[in-house]
């Protein structure tokens, strides 16, 4: 838990066995030289100049050159703002966490101190928290509570290139809050946007054409090496390049740019094996977001002499986080995106290719400290078809959570200041999903309904704060806060690729006929019996972490629940109140079975499949609701239950009525 969390990281803390635990804190002057050889430093007395006179100051400077852990530093020490909190925003939690936990270290700090960070669902601060990192998501959320952010002396957009959908909308609420608390002479708010490159002169438009200030960096030159013919698997072919590099390239370690989790953990097993054979040492080393923390920090430890490391990265590693030691990037090309579909209302977590900027960025990676080599795992003609720059979030995603949050702002998302306004179909279809789950009066006024209200007390999709309020009538709130939560984490299965079959062997016990949520509501269950849970669940091959913060997120679910009244009822052996209450709100979520295996979403007419990682891979019921849909080589759907046309029509009646079940094309 949090709190947990702010006691082990106290230096000096007596242990359960009563020995004094060593501090675990360096030497002040080591982390100072450091800090003192970034190109940033020689700049400091004209950047605290320019924060001092400027409201609002856009911030330009080469990754690595140390704007995230600095800038906030800088504007600490000269004692700017010094009456409030200064807030560092990232679209990504574990830059967040990673980056708080830099400066405490060179703050020598203990992180939750003078420096924190803010998380969704985890809060690592105190009343003596002086820099705040958090998450864009958080501090829109905060804005909710107060509009005008008074507890804020400093706001820092980080990251403002990546235009993630909360920074674009905060970009809109921060220049507002500021321009009212300059109106009434209440406390000035300085703003700070910072990035890699951008569109600066878009930025400095929207921001009353506020100073651009370009710093410095290091950038060594880069030779880029593109593949010579179209390679069909980018995965296959970042393989080779990293042995080609390994056994025949000069000493420096090896970046690679991937898209998730499951295909990293994949490419980081078949190089440990394939590095066995290897004279020289391969060290593999993943980092993505789910990962834990202790694993993350290996990344950044500096590598021993005759040892090579080979990181997989998502883009993470692509701005935010900055890894000593790096001479190769092989850039295979593709990212995870989160991609809208119009027609259907839904967003898709898609592999995708990258655009040029991001490409160049990857490519900058490999020339921080010295010249170094940039694999390009596709060809010149390839790379000049990619799209120049990479599309705003938020004109390519679903818009519900955002008109929801910023109507209970009192704000209409139709006359709301974004630097990129959403489109007319984007904007009614956020509009339309909202009147389907009850959330707004009529399509027309946009008024919040008393449920929408209440809907955006939840940091969760529009959906499943649905859900969870409609537990209420179905009498298993209990039962859905177990679901909701572990939806919102990582997965808590194991799928060891070692020992594939015994893993799943073992899960077959939890498995439920009725479909993969009463399946994670079983584990949890037995999560909350086992006698010894880290050893249970290891042997089970169950994540024993995400379980922990799956209980961590119900509590503090359960905690808005409380607040809005909603008692915690439980239905007990009664699943299907479970699974009509999911139809509450995941009703626009159903997949009817055509035929051969193949689906077709209820709402959209797209043609899906089950994920092999359902429990009903193998049943194909006719009727299914699902959470979510992910498009790997195909589209599958996934997290899914068992409905069938009654369930669905006594739900959602009118829903339903409109969109016929059984009408195969
Ligand atoms: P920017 O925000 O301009 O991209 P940062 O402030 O994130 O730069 O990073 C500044 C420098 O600090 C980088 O050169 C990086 O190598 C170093 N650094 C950041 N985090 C760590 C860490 N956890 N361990 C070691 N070095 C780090
Ligand atoms: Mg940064």
């Amino acid at each position: 838990s949090p709190k947990k969390q702010k006691r082990e990281n106290m230096p000096g803390l007596i242990s359960a066995d009563g020995s004094q635990q060593k501090p675990n804190l360096v030497r002040p002057g080591f982390m100072q030289d450091e800090r003192k050889k970034l190109p940033i430093f020689a700049v400091r007395p004209r950047l605290v100049e320019e924060i001092q006179k400027n409201d609002t100051l856009i911030v330009i400077g080469e990754t690595g050159c140390g704007k995230t852990t600095q800038i906030p530093q800088f504007i600490h020490e000269s004692k700017l703002g010094k009456d409030g909190i200064i807030a560092i925003t990232q679209p990504r939690r574990v830059a967040a966490v990673s980056l708080s936990k830099r400066v405490a270290k060179e703050m020598n700090v203990p992180i939750g101190d003078t420096v924190g960070y803010t998380i969704r669902f985890e809060d690592v601060t105190t009343e003596k928290t002086k820099l705040k990192y958090m998450t864009d998501g958080m501090l829109f959320r905060e804005a909710l509570l107060d509009e005008l952010l008074m507890k804020y002396t400093v706001i820092i957009l980080d990251e403002a290139h990546e235009r993630s959908i909360n920074t674009d909308v905060l970009f809109g609420i921060v220049k507002k809050a500021q321009r009212l608390r300059a109106e009434n002479a209440k406390s000035p708010l300085k703003v700070i946007i910072m990035s890699a490159t951008m569109d600066v002169d878009h930025f400095s438009k929207y921001f009353n054409n506020a100073k651009v200030l370009y710093l410095e960096g290091r950038q060594y030159p880069v030779t880029v090496l593109n593949a010579k013919q179209p390679q069909n698997d980018y995965i296959q072919s970042c393989l080779s390049t990293i042995f080609q590099i390994h056994l025949d390239g000069p000493p420096g370690d090896i970046l690679v740019f991937l898209t998730g989790q499951d295909e990293i953990e994949g490419v980081a097993h078949t190089v440990r094996l394939a590095a066995k054979e290897c004279k020289q040492t391969l060290r593999t080393l993943p980092l993505y977001s789910a990962m834990p923390m202790q694993m993350m920090e290996n990344v950044f430890r500096p590598t021993p002499p005759n040892e090579r490391k080979v990181i997989l990265s998502t883009n993470v590693a692509e701005t935010s986080l900055t890894i000593p030691g790096i001479k190769y990037v092989i850039d295979s090309g593709h990212v995870k995106a989160r991609v809208y579909q119009p027609n259907t209302g839904l967003d898709l977590l898609k592999v995708q290719k990258v655009s040029q900027e991001q490409s160049w960025q990857r490519t900058g990676r490999a020339g921080r400290e010295s010249a170094g080599t940039c694999y390009r795992v596709f060809t010149k003609e390839q790379f000049n078809e990619l799209p120049k720059f990479t599309t705003p979030e938020i004109l390519r995603c679903n818009l519900a959570s955002v008109m929801l949050q910023l109507l209970h702002l009192g704000v209409d998302a139709y006359d709301f200041d974004f630097m990129d306004k959403p489109s007319q179909e984007a904007l009614d279809a956020a509009v339309s999903q909202l009147k389907m789950l009850g959330a707004i009066e009529s399509q027309e006024t946009r008024k919040l309904t008393s449920l929408g209200s209440k809907m955006a007390q939840f940091p969760l999709d529009p959906r499943l704060s649905k859900i969870l309020i409609s537990s209420k009538t179905y009498n298993c709130t209990e039962e859905i806060l177990t679901i909701v939560a572990l939806l919102s984490g990582e997965s808590v299965f194991l799928n060891s690729l070692n020992n594939r079959e015994e893993a799943t062997e073992r899960h077959k016990k939890f498995f439920s006929s009725e479909g993969d949520h009463i399946t994670l509501l079983n584990v949890y269950h037995a999560f909350n019996s086992f006698k010894t849970q880290k050893k249970t669940c290891a042997e089970n091959y169950l994540n024993y972490r995400n379980l922990v913060f799956a209980s961590d997120v119900r509590k503090q679910l359960a905690q808005i629940c409380e607040q809005n009244k909603i008692p915690l009822s439980s239905c007990g052996q009664n699943t299907e109140l479970v699974r009509k209450c999911l139809i509450s709100g995941y009703f626009m979520n159903v997949a009817e079975l055509q035929r051969e295996k193949k689906y077709i979403l209820v709402e959209s007419k797209q043609r899906v499949r089950i994920h092999p990682s359902s429990v009903l891979h193998r049943t194909l019921p006719h009727y299914i609701l699902f959470s979510e849909v992910v498009h790997t080589s195909q589209a599958y759907i996934r997290q899914l239950s068992i409905v069938d046309p009654e369930l669905l029509n006594e739900v959602a009646p009118n829903y339903f009525r409109q969109h016929r079940l059984g009408t195969k094309d």
